[in-house]
């Protein structure tokens, strides 16, 4: 078969593993553990992402589609060796070609995915941490939390459909959970009349808002107007929005 010439210029960007547990954690969330080939050797900081690829964007079907090519999932957990790692991922009522990759992983099927990248993680001298976000922010917060000492003053609110799609998270932190019961996950006032109930210790801390992007715009708002935080410490990260496809 003729070799792609521009897959050995990425290959280094590029791992090959294989499933080797798919189970529900969550009425809407699925567990999704990856072995790989070799082990991983990239820098890696929690909070950050992988890129599963569900057709090879280096294709001529990747390069006409883009769009089509990779998903981004968060690392929930890294093996201290090296050679596995753990995804969450949410089944999110749809059709995307991530949503079907989650939905139907099984062990033994082969997976490539790309390097992580991103810098969503926790800031390492910030008085107090502020999460908010929906199911799957929950996905990327649960390694934050853990990254953060025992010590570290931490509050804010996941927001899930009802309580049976609460992820549970890594202790020793809690953080207040917020119910739609129904109401849309994009632009969500649920998720923004929780934060607003929240007492918070002032305005100097790092904030982490992450989930449907419009819902994460009006948090960042509602900090920087309502709560006087300056932007600089507030980090923003959409994860899906209505209408676009494969945020990244
Ligand atoms: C940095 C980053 C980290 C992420 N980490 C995680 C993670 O750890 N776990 C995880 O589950 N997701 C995570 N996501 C979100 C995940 O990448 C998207 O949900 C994924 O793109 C879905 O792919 P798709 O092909 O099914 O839908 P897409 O093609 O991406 O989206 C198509 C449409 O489907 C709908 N949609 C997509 N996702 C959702 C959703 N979650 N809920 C409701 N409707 C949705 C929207 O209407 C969207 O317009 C992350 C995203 C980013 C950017």
């Amino acid at each position: 078969m003729a070799r792609n010439p521009l897959a050995g210029a990425f290959a280094k960007y590029v791992m090959e593993a294989r499933v080797t547990d798919a189970e529900p954690v969550t009425a809407s969330m699925r567990r999704i553990r990856l072995a790989t080939d070799a082990p991983i050797a990239f820098p890696y900081r929690p909070g950050q992402h992988i890129r599963v690829q569900l057709n090879d964007p280096l294709s001529l079907h990747g390069i006409m589609r883009p769009a089509d090519t990779l998903r981004t999932y968060t690392i929930w957990d890294l093996a201290p060796d090296r050679r596995a790692l753990e995804l969450r991922a949410h089944l999110y009522d749809g059709d995307g070609i991530g949503l079907r990759w989650a939905r139907e992983a099984a062990p033994g099927d082969a997976v490539t995915f790309w390097w992580p990248q991103g810098d969503f993680f926790t800031s390492d001298d910030a008085p107090f941490h502020l999460f908010a976000g929906d199911e799957t922010a929950a996905a990327a917060f649960g390694p934050m939390l853990r990254a953060l000492g025992r010590d570290a003053r931490v509050l804010g609110v996941l927001e899930s459909e009802s309580a049976e799609h609460d992820l549970p998270m890594p202790g020793p932190h809690e953080l207040r959970r917020a119910h739609r019961h129904g109401a849309p996950a994009a632009s969500s006032k649920t998720l923004l009349s929780a934060v607003a109930g929240l007492e918070l210790p002032g305005n100097g801390g790092a904030a982490y808002v992450a989930g449907e992007a419009r819902t994460c715009r009006l948090i960042r708002d509602f900090l920087v107007r309502e709560r006087n935080w300056p932007r600089k410490s507030i980090k923003v990260k959409p994860f899906w929005t209505p209408g676009k496809r494969g945020l990244h």
